[in-house]
This record gives C-alpha cells, sequence and structure tokens, in this order.
C-alpha cells in the first residue's frame, strides 16, 4: 500500500512548478489530490491527468489567491469532491524583485495578499474539515532568513510571515493532532526562478551544490511530511536549498 493511499490533498498553485511536482507525487503516493490555479486551466488539466494515471482521482479548480471568497470555496469544494480533506500544501505564491525605492503600495498590498492572506485564509477554511493526522505544509522559502542579494526584501517578509504562522499554527493546532510545517526551498529551477534567468550566473555560484534544485526534490520532502513518517514533525521550518543558505 501506498504511504498517502486514502488520504486527500489540496494543492494550491498546482498548475506549474513546484506545486505541480508536489501534486504529482502526492498521487504517486496514492493521495487523491485538488490542485488549484490562477489561469494556467490548460496546464492544471494536464496535471490532473498525470495524476489520474496513477489510479487516484483529481480535481483542478480555478481559485485566484488575491479572492479570499475563492480561496474558501476552493477548500469546500475539495472536502465536497474528494470526500475529505487530510492534507493542504499552501504552494501558490508570487515572486517580485524590487529596492525600497522602486514598490508601490498597491505591489505591496498584493504580495501579502498571495503570499500570506490567502495562506490563512485556506488553511483557516481546512482545519473545518481536517481530523487528526492532518498536515498544513506551508512553501515558504529560505529568503526568510537569507538575504544574498538586493531586491528581496517584500517577498522575504512574506515568506517570514509564514514562518512565524507555522509555528503559531503548530502550537493552535497541535491538540487536534494536526501538524504545520514550512518547507523552505532554495532556488529551484520553475518559471519563477530559471536556472538560466538573468540573475542566474550570479547565484548558482552562492549555492554550495552549485546548481539550482529541481521541484521534484521540494516535492521529496512535502511527500515525506505528508506520510506517516512525518507523524512526529510539527512547528518545523525546513530549508531544501542545495546549502545556500549554510
Ligand atoms: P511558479 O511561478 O512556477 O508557479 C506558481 C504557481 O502558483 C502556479 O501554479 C500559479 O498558477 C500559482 N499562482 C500564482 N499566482 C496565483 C494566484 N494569484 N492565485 C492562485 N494561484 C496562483 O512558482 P514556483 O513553483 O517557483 O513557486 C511555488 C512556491 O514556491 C511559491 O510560494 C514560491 O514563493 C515558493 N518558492 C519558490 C522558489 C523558487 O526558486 N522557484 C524558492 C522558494 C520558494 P497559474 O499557473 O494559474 O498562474
Amino acid at each position: 500500500m501506498s504511504s498517502l493511499s486514502g488520504r486527500v490533498a489540496l494543492v494550491t498553485g498546482g498548475s506549474r512548478g513546484i506545486g505541480a511536482a508536489i501534486a504529482k507525487r502526492l498521487g504517486q503516493e496514492g493521495a487523491s489530490v485538488a490542485i488549484t490555479y490562477a489561469s494556467s486551466k490548460e496546464k492544471a488539466e494536464s496535471v490532473a491527468r498525470s495524476i489520474e494515471a496513477f489510479g487516484v482521482r483529481a480535481v483542478t479548480i480555478q481559485a485566484d489567491a488575491r479572492a479570499p471568497d475563492a480561496v474558501r470555496r476552493a477548500v469546500r469544494t475539495t472536502a465536497e469532491k474528494l470526500g475529505s480533506l487530510d492534507i493542504l500544501i499552501n504552494n501558490a505564491g508570487i515572486g517580485r524583485n524590487g529596492t525600497i525605492q522602486d514598490w508601490s503600495v498597491d505591489d505591496f498590498d498584493m504580495m501579502l495578499n498571495i503570499n500570506i492572506r490567502a495562506v490563512f485564509v485556506a488553511s483557516q477554511e481546512a482545519v473545518r474539515f481536517m481530523k487528526p493526522g492532518g498536515r498544513i505544509i506551508n512553501i515558504g522559502s529560505i529568503g526568510s532568513e537569507y538575504m544574498p542579494i538586493e531586491g528581496g526584501s517584500v517577498y522575504a517578509a512574506t515568506k517570514g510571515a509564514i514562518a512565524g504562522l507555522t509555528r503559531g499554527w503548530a502550537r493552535d493546532l497541535g491538540p487536534a493532532g494536526i501538524t504545520v510545517n514550512n518547507v523552505q526551498p532554495g532556488r529551484i529551477d520553475t518559471d519563477m526562478t530559471p536556472a538560466d534567468g538573468p540573475l542566474a550566473s550570479r547565484i548558482r555560484g552562492s549555492i554550495a551544490l552549485q546548481r539550482y534544485g529541481c521541484p521534484e526534490e521540494v516535492a521529496g520532502l512535502v511527500a515525506f511530511l505528508a506520510g506517516p513518517e512525518g507523524s512526529f514533525i510539527t512547528g518545523a521550518n525546513l530549508r531544501v536549498d542545495g546549502g545556500a543558505s549554510v
């Protein structure tokens, strides 16, 4: 029997990049999986077909993280369509760079709404459905504690908030038997931070392993935390960064 057989997971932002790799890995481990997306309908449907190939159910839900009602509805739809909700992966997020002189208040608010508020809303709704053994896994960033170049302040602030929420929710939800953890990737080769992007040559040398990670390397840690072997880990901020921040 696979480690997540019979479990139901929701992965926000599962249409591309790290979220898509996590959704597929959870499906491979036997979970039924719902994924949300903002605009990549076809990519989300393609991810769902890959998940169904493992013999489990997959559902795609359009839910823009900027809209709290849409996020709440996505959580409820998952539980209704797949019968329960055991695992929430708060992955949807945006990265935008700029020094303090460049940021507008509107962009600042948008970053906070997508990277923090939507995580709060999804988690608050999800715990209404979760039983003991439930898992919330946030995708933060090593940016919460490590700043190798200029321009990352607002992104880092949002991911620092995720680290704080993780610790607090671990306390809040521990008595209910629900674990809450924060996976903090370093540079991963996705549309957000392509390994051949403009900053790559500057960044690569600062990574101990001298390369960008791939989404599947993040998904492996997430699957471990979601599975039975992760049962006594909660409130942890775990780096998967190739040694970028050592
Ligand atoms: P990508 O840009 O490759 O994918 C982002 C995903 O989030 C897509 O599925 C996208 O949906 C979804 N998304 C974006 N905006 C919204 C929105 N407003 N509402 C709903 N969904 C949205 O990003 P990554 O895979 O690289 O990043 C995933 C997570 O990992 C993020 O939280 C990011 O901060 C974090 N991270 C990434 C790192 C990296 O190096 N790549 C490093 C550290 C952390 P759609 O396809 O519809 O646009």
